[in-house]
């Protein structure tokens, strides 16, 4: 990208908590970019926000999936994301069902409720679980060529018995990273921000976009 121009980019989700730390994220790495929101997106191109269909087998799929419907629909680049937590006992589940773990899609509670108790049994040195984020930039150019790229931030911990804390969502009450005491619904957003999945995988995108 020439020098002094500062990316345009359209965020593919309706979640809000990730618009959040997404843009709160960025300005903390110092990446100057303007992120447009998907429903403005939407509208400025004269469609309405698609119904889009999660089918994929893994984050990046996913990720692509939203990434691609949007880029199609408004041009520019769009960047999606696909995260959720990976839980060892589970052998890796929720993993990408992790929003609709307990059946509904995003009802956070529920799925709280449900890997808690589904965890009852085991032992405090087999809770280790991961948070994992995958962030797909997908760039439609002006005569209509598109690249995509993906990039991928992990953080390790493990999962409690019962919640702590009442920041962030998700799962954030029952997870606590790996060197801390807190879960991340116990953290500060600077805290969670400086450790987060979400981080780790926007710090691989900032450098992809200064190159
Ligand atoms: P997605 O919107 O399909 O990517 O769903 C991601 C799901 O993973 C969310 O609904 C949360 O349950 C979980 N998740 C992802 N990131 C976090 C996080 O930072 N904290 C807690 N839960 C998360």
């Amino acid at each position: 990208m020439p020098e002094g121009d500062v990316p345009t980019f359209v965020l593919a989700t309706g979640n809000s908590h990730k618009v959040d730390e997404v843009t709160r994220i960025l300005a903390s790495l110092g990446v100057e970019c303007t992120i447009v929101s998907m429903d403005d997106a939407c509208q400025a191109a004269g469609v309405s926000v698609p119904d889009i269909v999660e089918d994929g087998a893994t984050f990046a799929d996913n990720a692509l999936i939203k990434a691609r419907a949007i880029c199609e629909l408004t041009g520019g680049s769009v960047l999606a994301e696909d995260s959720g937590i990976t839980v060892d006992a589970l052998n890796g589940m929720p993993g990408i069902f992790s929003a609709r773990w307990a059946g509904s899609h995003g009802d956070d509670q529920a799925n709280l409720d449900l890997l808690i108790n589904q965890l009852t049994d085991v032992p405090d040195d087999r809770r280790g679980a991961a948070f994992e984020c995958v962030l797909a930039m997908v760039t439609q150019d002006d005569i209509g060529e598109v690249s995509e790229f993906v990039v991928q931030g992990t953080v390790r911990g493990h999962v409690l018995r019962e919640e702590r804390g009442s920041s962030g969502f998700g799962y954030d009450p029952i997870f606590v990273p790996d060197g801390f005491e807190q879960t991340t619904a116990q953290m500060t957003s600077d805290q969670k921000d400086g450790v987060s999945h979400r981080r780790r995988a926007l710090e691989k995108l900032a450098a992809r976009l200064g190159s």
